[in-house]
């Protein structure tokens, strides 16, 4: 597996994969590697030629009192995880390779998409998520990109932005990779304590729960989001951000669970912020 730390360095990988006429796949990660990331290695293995990853905890996405200084950083033990999944190359580069003096271009996705759910709670997240994914894609040359539903949002704003841009590249949303009791695996979770760990299964519990009810017949919106509100409020180390059911794939809002939907939540236990999410699908 090829290190590749700045960009010159991909841009020179990529050009040979183009010349030799292999199709690239992406896989972006800010790194603290785990199996949720690994499961999106091995969708891009089993499609493209070539698997680029990149770790990158890319300052622009975080907010002035958010973790950027403390977000875990592993790439040791990272690099080891992407050779065993067959990786080709990991770009790694330094905030400074990808935003260096005198940087000034950003990618701005207007509407509604995002405001709400991350949006709200995160003013200016998406904005740097579509400007580091966007030069991830020009610096690639990817054909596939990978993304986790886990950040369902994500994946509706990056495919926004993609069309809108006419980048040339397919976006992949693989499923939600789980811990066995139903944990959504997450770089965020070596945050919690032991006692955490128990009371974050409340995220799951929840939407499981909601999901019960809605394999049962039941539609209205406002109900279903009661339901997972009424299981968090079970948990004492748990504060709601937020608790949304939209439409999926627009984020529209939806007062009757008529078509594909997005139950999304983000919740505090302890001073860590986890997410989750299911999809309903309408029959
Ligand atoms: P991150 O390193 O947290 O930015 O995540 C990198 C990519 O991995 C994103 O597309 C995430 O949605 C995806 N991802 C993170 N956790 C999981 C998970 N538990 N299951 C599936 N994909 C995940």
């Amino acid at each position: 597996m090829q290190i590749l730390h700045t960009v010159p360095e991909i841009v020179a990988f990529r050009k040979a994969a183009q010349a030799a006429g292999k199709t690239i796949g992406l896989v972006p990660t800010m790194g603290a590697l785990h199996e949720g990331h690994i499961t999106l290695m091995r969708a891009a293995r089993a499609a493209c030629d070539v698997v680029i990853a990149s770790v990158f905890v890319n300052p622009v996405q975080f907010g002035p009192h958010e973790d950027f200084d403390k977000y875990p950083r592993t790439f040791a033990a990272d690099c080891e995880k992407l050779e065993a999944a067959g990786v080709d190359a990991v770009f790694h580069p330094e905030p400074a390779d990808m935003y260096p003096e005198g940087y000034c271009t950003y990618v701005n996705v207007e509407g509604d998409i995002v405001h709400k759910l991350c949006g709200a709670q995160r003013p200016g997240h998406f904005r740097g998520v579509a400007t580091v994914v966007t030069k991830l894609i020009n610096l690639s040359g990817a054909d596939e990109a990978y993304f986790g539903q886990k950040d369902a949002q994500q994946v509706v704003v990056v495919r926004r932005f993609v069309e809108d841009l006419n980048l040339p590249v397919h976006i992949n949303m693989v499923p939600i990779v789980r811990e066995p009791e139903g944990l959504a695996r997450s770089s965020r979770n070596r945050y919690l304590s032991p006692a955490e760990k128990t009371a974050a299964l409340v995220l799951f519990r929840s939407l499981k729960k909601a999901r019960a009810a809605f394999d049962n017949g039941e539609r209205d919106t406002s109900k279903l989001k009661q339901i997972v509100r009424d299981e968090l409020a079970t948990e004492k180390l748990a504060v709601i951000d937020y608790v949304e059911l939209n439409a999926f794939p627009s984020l529209k809002p939806l007062p009757v669970v008529n078509q594909d939907a997005l139950l999304a939540i983000a919740v505090k236990i302890g001073k860590t912020r986890l997410i989750d999410n299911i999809i309903l699908e309408a029959r």
